[in-house]
């Protein structure tokens, strides 16, 4: 096993030890128990140390201990370092002890060498502190120094009671003595390994709860010590010696415990912000107060130096200021054109639409102006043939253009190739989007190509029942759909066919559940041979089972599904019950095909032919069995996208129908261009009451349908003299309430085998 893997175990706590690891710890724990004991039991000599026990005993466990903590390190992936600084730690006491026994006692003036020693060893006690309390999330360095300044001033609240007491207390003289440094530092630690379990919420790993421990136990000694060598009254070898091996103990002790990372979520800011200033407040009040009661200098050098800190803490704190306004600037502009993103436009015009709407008009909340939406097609062309960053230079150079001709107004890339612009001034919104439109008219200058887009435009204005930022994005977005489905162009969003309109917009939330709760159910219509009558197909018809509303028809949805975004999914779940419902049929032995309804929108979706054979394919449907019905305008859109679609859907063999042909003016080249293979004459030139018209326009989409190799259907077909008519033209199919209204799956089945 490597190092690192090992580590990885250590590291997640696993409590099993190696066998040698064990060995050691309990070797360890005998000699640390038997000096233990020692200190209580066994007199030492009066020059306060005893060669057994405080030279070999004490050294054995001490270097058994320190040889654990190095085998910690060694197995710790991430946190070794501080494990080794721990064992330097050790190593270092352990020298400055025998120092102190050894040298000092032997009268050599050693005391600055030993405290010169101990003095080194707290610096790795800091570091390794430093580096093992942040398990599991960095702490930033303004953590630490908070911990710093609270360690600096809670020693001096704590030395400003312990001395102050009698002005001149005797144990003022300490200061001289490096002996009080000591408890202070251990008081500093502590704060620093605190500050560090801050983050984690103060709940510490198994072995940074025995590191407190440690710095507690030594603490403690450190004070007694201290306050002894002031006393004059401090001798070796005493049990008070037992503090500093519990705490050299404890930290031997952590190093055979599991240290897990251990992630908290973030703390809230009110605690980061408010302990600095706390504790910068406490620190000036004991400035002031030692000043004017001339209390102990000690107690004001460590408010200073708290104070110290806290500038570097402010200094910390303002780069963390500007991090975030950065942070904060960048997270409302696009990464792409540098315009405003999303957000940023959403925040804008929710301050228009709440502030600027109230300041002109005190008591209506309409704020002049408008939403200008400009949406750019053909930028995907580019993506899929030059690749991404072609794309990406496009939406640049498009950004280029409009910003200025949109000025002073605040321009913003919503996402993919749809640009919002906010204009304030009621005057100013046509020529806005005129501008915006006229600016993308010319070529597009790519460094291999120029291209033209196609720019659609949809205008919003906010209206008194159009006021949030929501309903005023979706009107704009409603009429950038109408005029991408004119081709090209504006179009203002009309408040009177308001779709915003509250029951609309609750329709659409409500087709939400509806398509989950398979609200949506069909009913099919015959097409029957004019020849010979019989039922050759069925027309799939969605209709809605509103839970309140009653029964809806495609009219009263289809369209709100359309500008919900919801249309895939209602295509979605008529194509699948249409195929489960004819593969019904087919097994039951009856010979259809059935024919459905897409919406435009659908044929500008490229995962439809994908689709459309997952779902064949799911019911062991061939796909001439399956007829797709799209009206003339659907593709008129985009009419690359669109033809592309039906071309693709073509290939998979299924068949293709132009529905509703006649009623919507489209071009006779387009149509020629679009492979079909049937023709859905219109309903309404059946209703014609010009006999001679009502027949030209039959036999002319009659002659048109045999020319482009398509089977002409007629709709709508009502009565006899409407069947008759037929027949003497030649048209092959019929449909319409002459031979049944749209029946249930069930009835449609009988329905044939009846005819
Ligand atoms: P469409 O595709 O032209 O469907 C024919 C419509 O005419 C149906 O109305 C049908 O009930 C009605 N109809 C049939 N025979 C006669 C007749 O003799 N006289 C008259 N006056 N009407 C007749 P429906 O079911 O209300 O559908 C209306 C339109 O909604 C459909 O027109 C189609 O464009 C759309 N639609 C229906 N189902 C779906 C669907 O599943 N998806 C999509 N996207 N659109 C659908
Ligand atoms: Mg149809
Ligand atoms: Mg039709």
């Amino acid at each position: 096993m490597t190092a690192a893997g090992r580590g990885s175990l250590a590291e997640r706590g696993d409590p099993a030890q190696p066998t040698h690891v064990r060995l050691l710890a309990a070797g360890t724990a005998v000699l640390f128990l038997a000096y233990s004991a020692s200190l209580v039991l066994v007199q030492r000599p009066a020059d306060g140390a005893d060669v057994l026990w405080d030279g070999v005993v004490y050294s054995a466990w001490m270097l058994m201990g320190i040889a654990i903590v190095i085998g910690r390190g060694r197995v710790s992936a991430t946190v070794g370092l501080g494990w080794y600084l721990f064992a330097a730690y050790l190593a270092l006491n352990l020298g400055a002890d025998l120092i102190f026994m050894y040298v000092d006692s032997s009268g050599g003036g050693a005391l600055v060498v030993s405290d010169f020693v101990y003095l080194t060893a707290y610096l790795f006690l800091g570091g390794g502190l430093v580096i093992l309390s942040q398990r599991g999330r960095t702490v930033s360095p303004a953590a630490r120094i908070d911990g710093l300044m609270l360690g600096l001033t809670a020693s001096a609240v704590f030395l400003l009671f312990y001395l102050s007491k009698d002005p001149v207390d005797p144990r003022v003289a300490g200061m001289e003595s490096p002996a009080l440094l000591y408890p202070v530092l251990d008081v500093v630690f502590l704060m620093i390994v605190l500050a560090g379990l801050a983050p984690l919420h103060f709940r510490p790993t198994p072995a940074t709860w025995v590191i407190v421990i440690s710095i507690v136990a030594a603490g403690v000694g450190d004070f007694i010590y201290y306050s002894q060598v002031t006393a004059d009254t401090y001798v070796g070898g005493t049990p008070l010696e037992l503090t500093w091996a519990i705490s050299n103990a404890a930290i031997i002790t952590a190093a055979l415990l599991p240290n897990p990372y251990n992630y908290r979520p973030r703390l809230s800011r009110r605690w980061t912000v408010f302990t600095p200033a706390a504790v910068s407040l406490v620190a000036v009040g004991l400035l002031a107060w030692t000043l004017i009661a001339s209390g102990p200098l000690l107690v004001s050098a460590l408010a200073l130096g708290a104070l110290a800190l806290a500038s570097v803490r402010l200094i910390l704190t303002m780069a963390d200021l500007r991090r975030a306004g950065e942070g904060y600037e960048q997270a409302r502009q696009d990464y792409l054109t540098g315009l405003m993103n999303r957000r940023g436009f959403s925040e804008l015009a929710a301050h228009w639409l709440t502030t600027v709407g109230q300041d002109v008009e005190p008591n209506g909340s309409v704020p002049p102006g408008g939403l200008v939406l400009i949406g750019v097609s053909r930028v995907r062309e580019v993506v899929d043939s030059l690749g991404r960053e072609a794309g990406d230079e496009l939406l640049r150079a498009i950004a280029q253009r409009l910003q200025p001709v949109v000025a002073p107004f605040p321009l913003a890339r919503l996402e993919g190739s749809e640009f919002a612009d906010l204009v304030t001034s009621s005057a100013q919104v046509d020529d806005v989007a005129q501008a915006a439109v006229a600016a993308l008219d010319a070529p597009v200058q790519l460094s291999r190509l120029s291209f033209r887009v196609i720019t659609c435009v949809g205008v919003a204005r906010p209206t008194a029942r159009m006021t949030n930022l929501e309903s005023c994005l979706r009107a704009a977005d409603v009429a950038l759909t109408q005029a991408r489905h004119r081709g090209q162009g504006i179009v203002e969003f009309d408040p009177t066919d308001d779709p915003a309109d509250d029951s609309t917009l609750g329709l659409m939330a409500e087709l939400h559940s509806g398509l989950k709760q398979d609200e949506l159910v069909m009913v099919f219509q015959p097409l029957v041979r004019v020849r010979d009558r019989r039922v050759t197909g069925a027309e799939a018809l969605v209709r809605w089972h509103h839970p309140t509303r009653g029964l809806l028809l495609p009219d009263q949805f289809i369209g709100a599904a359309e500008q919900a975004g919801l249309i895939g999914r209602v295509t979605q779940s008529v194509l699948r019950q249409s195929c489960v419902v004819l593969r019904d049929w087919l097994d039951s032995g009856l010979d259809l095909w059935m024919s459905v309804n897409i919406s435009g929108i659908d044929l500008m979706d490229e995962n439809l032919p994908s689709m459309v054979t997952d779902v064949l394919a799911a019911h062991g449907l061939p796909a001439h069995r399956l007829v797709l019905e799209i009206t003339e305008t659907a593709i008129g859109a985009d009419p690359e996208r669109g033809l592309r679609t039906v071309a693709a859907l073509r290939d998979l063999g299924v068949r293709i129908a132009i529905d509703d042909f006649g009623v919507d003016y489209s071009s006779l080249a387009q149509l020629m261009d679009t492979p079909v293979d049937e023709i859905k004459l219109d309903g309404r030139f059946l209703r014609t009451s010009d006999t001679a018209k009502r027949e030209a326009a039959v036999s002319a989409t009659h002659d048109l349908a045999s020319a482009m190799g398509a089977t002409m259907v007629a709709e709508g077909v009502e009565d006899a003299a409407d069947f008759e008519l037929l027949g003497r033209l030649g048209c092959e199919l019929a449909q319409g309430y002459y031979f049944t209204k749209p029946l249930s799956a069930e009835a449609f089945a009988d329905f044939c085998r009846r005819s």
